[in-house]
């Protein structure tokens, strides 16, 4: 077991699913302030449109507009940024997009849970210059097994595809995508794979014998499958919404009895994690914890440790999680052209970062078991029998990971030497002006196989502790 697997599998600790009943750190804050933060975390996540919420004269509730403002205190990236752009990746003939990739909008989400709408979402896209928009609307679990559910999710997205049609024209790409929200279990983003089609394929008969068959159809029809706010545990607080359970079950939960079948084939087939929950560090984090990276740095320790359990690609994304008036991008690829496709196989191909875009600049460079020489990789690639490597980014606060573990202080970018096993898979990973990367694999075999092969067993009893305080 390497250094990464070790220190990620240290002393099991529970993560209870009832709300704690201790005070925690608001305990002493009056009634007001946990008022106010009960009502600007409301947003924070996806099923908090339960709460009751007022109104204001804007027509926007109240919760959406201190939503709005505590975000508007969060990291801003500038688009575009070329200059982030590794020589690998300018080589390779790819460029830097930004974009979203968990952004809800009415309809078909409901108000007052939702209060952007299809116009407002391609204005604010536009103002914010992003490239790339995918719209979730929520679609409650089980959906496919139920033929009057099914029509209602189909109408849904064709009604949305067509508005975004209407109102988009040339400007970001946009692409109609849904989050599967099971409030049991945990939230899933689901994008680039046709609902309709694979509905189709996957009768309502043959889902209710095997559930699990909807997300295999699904990735197999080429979407992409990500794990959502996968550590978003409750905390010990007297604020009700922050004791809430949201985190993805199979990481964070002992197991009394197997998780239903379509979970845990989800969980196997997911492409990517949520390692960057906008609403979650900007409401969460910062508000209550006083560290608006604590969930993201959790987040990508789980993505270090998954990999190298397994080992497959797991693709670190971001996304705004936004109910109201804010978008921003959170997500950045290393895509050949601002197309659908394009963002699509980026995202795939791990060719990401997120929050800021400067940590897409990784790159690495391989020296073999039989001492020869190599080319410059971005972010994203796979190398192989590789016992040294040199690693680089450009910007101007770096720090590389390896394995999670920091392998210089941090400074400005340059080039690190670091020594591998050569039977290990082990993580490459880079930190940048407040960008986080997604790896390169170094000895971590065929990772481009299909995501459709049986699991290990192993992936499907491991349990990950976050780090809550
Ligand atoms: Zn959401
Ligand atoms: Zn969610």
């Amino acid at each position: 077991m390497n250094t990464s697997a070790r220190s990620l599998t240290r002393s099991p600790r529970s993560v209870s699913r009832k709300p704690p009943t201790r005070r925690g750190p608001w305990g002493a804050a009056t009634a007001f302030a946990a008022k106010a933060l009960s009502l600007l975390g409301g947003v924070a996540v996806c099923s908090i449109g339960l709460l009751a919420l007022g109104s204001v004269g804007c027509g926007r509730p109240v919760a959406h507009v201190l939503a709005d403002l505590a975000v508007s205190g969060a990291s801003h990236p500038t688009l575009p940024r070329p200059d982030a752009l590794s020589e690998s990746a300018r080589a390779a003939g790819y460029r830097i997009l930004g974009g979203d990739l968990h952004c809800h909008v009415r309809p078909p989400d409901g108000y007052p849970h939702v209060s952007r709408t299809v116009a407002e979402t391609v204005a604010l896209a536009r103002e914010e210059k992003l490239d790339f928009v995918v719209l979730t609307p929520h679609l409650r679990a089980g959906f496919f097994l139920d033929e009057g559910r099914r029509a209602v999710a189909i109408a849904q997205q064709r009604t949305l595809a067509e508005e975004v049609r209407r109102a988009a024209g040339s400007g970001p790409v946009f692409v109609v995508g849904f989050e599967y929200t099971d409030f049991t279990y945990g939230h899933l983003g689901a994008s680039f794979g046709d609902l309709e089609a694979v509905l189709a394929a996957v009768p309502v008969h043959e889902a209710q014998a095997r559930p699990g068959r909807f997300f295999d159809e699904y990735v197999r029809r080429g979407g992409f499958l990500v794990i959502n706010h996968p550590l978003l545990v409750p905390l010990d607080t007297l604020i009700p919404w922050a004791r809430y359970d949201m985190s993805w079950q199979p990481f964070t939960r002992r197991m009394p009895e197997p998780f239903p079948d379509e979970i845990m084939t989800a969980g196997r087939l997911a492409q990517g994690i949520e390692v960057f929950n906008l609403a979650v560090s900007e409401m969460r984090d910062r508000l209550m914890l006083f560290d608006r990276h604590h969930s993201l740095r959790e987040a990508m320790r789980l993505v270090d440790w998954q990999i190298t359990l397994r080992p497959r690609r797991f693709v670190p994304v971001g996304g705004s999680d936004s109910h109201s008036a804010h978008l921003r991008a959170t997500t950045f690829v290393l895509a050949s052209a601002r197309t659908p496709e394009s963002i699509r196989d980026a995202l795939r191909a791990g060719r990401v970062c997120v929050r800021e875009p400067a940590a897409c600049s990784l790159e690495a460079r391989g020296e073999g078991t039989a001492g020869q020489g190599s080319v410059w990789s971005p972010v994203g690639s796979s190398l192989h029998d590789v016992h040294r490597l040199v690693v680089r980014t450009r910007g101007e606060r770096a720090r590389i990971l390896l394995n999670g573990r920091a392998l210089a202080p941090e400074g400005p970018g340059r080039d690190i030497e670091v020594t591998v096993d050569p039977r290990w898979c082990s993580v490459v990973r880079a930190e940048v002006d407040g960008g986080y990367s997604a790896p390169i694999y170094v000895n971590c075999g065929d990772l481009g196989g299909d995501p459709l092969e049986p699991p290990q067993p192993a992936s499907s009893v491991a349990r990950f502790t976050p780090d809550t305080p």
